[in-house]
């Protein structure tokens, strides 16, 4: 999503219980613990995927989309659909997205990354490189261009 921005990825946390779990440090039963709120997540509002579980290696993994913001109001801390996601992020100025892997199948679920998207992304131009020069026409005060110039620095 264009908007997406300061991403923290956790695969690495990810690759470290899965050694802990190979190696009999922990069990299935503690990392295996989906609530029926996460997993009615994953089955109304998740997004299939072609990754296999890493566990169960049966069934295929469904993403979660959390979003969490004071723009949000009462609608903070539920899960929304990818497509639900984008209509935010042209609505709102900021919000952060917490996507958690859900295994309908075991019941393995972990966080595997936290962003922010909203508007506010699109004024200080996208991190990737690739929307540099239409950010910089969407700012009709120039702010945009300054604020690149500031992060060049
Ligand atoms: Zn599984």
């Amino acid at each position: 999503m264009r908007t997406q921005r300061q991403i923290v990825d956790y695969s690495l946390r990810k690759r470290v219980v899965l050694r802990e779990l190979l190696a009999g440090r922990v069990g299935t039963y503690d990392l295996c613990d989906a609530s029926p709120y996460l997993k009615n997540a994953a089955r109304f509002h998740g997004e299939p995927t072609d990754q296999r579980c890493p566990i169960c290696r049966s069934e295929n993994l469904t993403r979660v989309h959390y979003i969490y913001g004071d723009e949000l109001k009462q609608s903070a801390g539920q899960a929304r659909t990818v497509a639900e996601l984008s209509v935010l992020a042209m609505t709102l100025r900021e919000f952060q997205v917490f996507v958690v892997e859900v295994c309908l199948g075991c019941d393995w679920n972990h966080l595997v990354e936290q962003y922010l998207l909203g508007r506010d992304g699109l004024l200080g131009g996208a991190d990737d490189g690739q929307e540099r020069s239409e950010a910089s026409g969407m700012t009709a005060d120039g702010t945009g261009a300054r604020r690149r110039r500031e992060a060049q620095r």
